[in-house]
């Protein structure tokens, strides 16, 4: 599986926005976007690009990055969402939502969605009481997720449970954190979408 390995703090800087790929560091003042709110690299403070284009691509590299999904996978996140009934950009959002990795951070059960992704693959969760290990597994409203029973007893899952514990749900997730469980009681609006993104720039950017 294909993933992005660089510093990701670069990331957040590089879109001069809070990501939150590192987890709890990304609540402290040691965020690299408090600490050095500009670009990086040898012209990072130089003139910000705000042609048309740029502006798309800024949009869907930041959301990409948010979700820390690769191009070919976003690209056909995106046809997915051409064929769905509603707005473009709103599907593509709800599609990148309903990936198990971000159903797994969204419920608080990983302190960042790279941290989930790692939590999938090594099989800690079920959906609907069958063991799931693929981060880009698409959820749908009624999949019941749970963590796997040897899982529940591991220090370092405990610990991360813990630090996540008081993180707020959306409201399109339930959980119950006593049963190891949490369920897709409907379907993400776009409220529920917390990355502050104009999502038509990048239906723009890929139907040119
Ligand atoms: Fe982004 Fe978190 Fe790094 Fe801040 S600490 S720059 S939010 S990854």
């Amino acid at each position: 599986m294909a993933r992005y390995t660089d510093a990701v703090c670069k990331l957040c800087r590089r879109e001069g926005k809070k990501l939150f790929l590192k987890g709890a560091r990304c609540y402290t003042d040691k965020c690299a976007v408090t600490r050095r709110a500009y670009a990086p690299g040898q012209h990072g403070q130089g003139r910000k690009k705000t042609s048309e284009y740029g502006l798309q691509l800024r949009a869907k590299q930041m959301t990409r990055r948010y979700y820390g999904v690769l191009e070919s996978q976003f690209h056909k996140y995106y046809e997915m969402a051409t064929k769905k009934p509603g707005k473009t950009g709103d599907e593509l959002l709800f599609i990148l939502e309903s990936r198990l990795d971000n159903v797994v951070y969204r419920l608080g059960w990983a302190s960042s969605r790279a941290e989930a992704r790692q939590l999938v693959v090594h099989g800690h969760f079920t959906v609907n009481g069958r063991r799931v290990d693929i981060p880009s597994y698409l959820t749908k409203e009624g999949d019941v997720i749970g963590i796997k029973e040897n899982s529940r007893s591991s220090e370092k899952f405990k610990a991360v449970l813990e630090e996540n514990a008081s993180r707020p749900v959306p409201k399109w997730l339930e959980v119950n954190r006593d049963a190891f469980a949490g369920k897709i009681i409907a379907s993400p609006v776009r409220e529920d979408v917390d990355l502050e993104v104009d999502e038509t720039l990048i239906v723009e950017l890929y139907s040119k």
